[in-house]
């Protein structure tokens, strides 16, 4: 980061380090996304990409298809919320991967009001809907393990 990096920037880029560590709990062959949800500093939630409690963990199909039931770390990381005391109003979302429409609609009626994210998704119709909502959506690009701070 350059001498513009702000105290917020930088637990930003901290936060968003833990899921992208997080990710690795992913059995996902395709694609490892992780994500925390944070709330007064506190990480209230964690998920990763994988299928649902009770289910074998294997993501992709025989044909290298990623299945139909596997959930997103951002979903599994609300719905982790959702079991405990917690609540994710105001909360905000780290994740590794830019968020997908099915997402972004979680994470609206969720009440998070901040998603911080790594790497741009091909598809950007979720980011988009998330900026209609009013949300703020922050890229964190890590070039060379410098964090660049991208406002959407
Ligand atoms: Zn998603």
């Amino acid at each position: 980061m350059d001498s513009t990096v702000t105290k917020k920037d930088l637990l930003d880029s901290r936060y968003l380090r833990m899921a992208q560590i997080w990710a690795e709990n992913s059995y996902c062959q395709r694609r490892q996304v992780g994500a925390i949800i944070v709330k007064d500093k506190m990480i209230i939630s964690d998920g990763y990409n994988g299928t649902p409690v009770g289910f074998e963990n294997v993501c992709e199909d025989e044909n290298d298809h990623t299945k139909a039931y596997v959930l997103h770390a951002e979903a599994n990381a609300i719905t982790k919320v959702a079991q405990s005391n917690n609540s994710s109003y105001g909360a905000t979302l780290y994740v590794t991967t830019s968020p997908c429409i099915e997402c972004s609609k979680l994470i609206i009626q969720s009440g998070i009001k901040r998603v911080v994210f790594g790497e741009y998704y091909r598809i950007t119709d979720g980011v988009e809907l998330l900026k209609r909502a009013g949300i703020e959506c922050i890229q964190l690009e890590c070039v060379d393990g410098k964090y660049i701070r991208k406002e959407l």
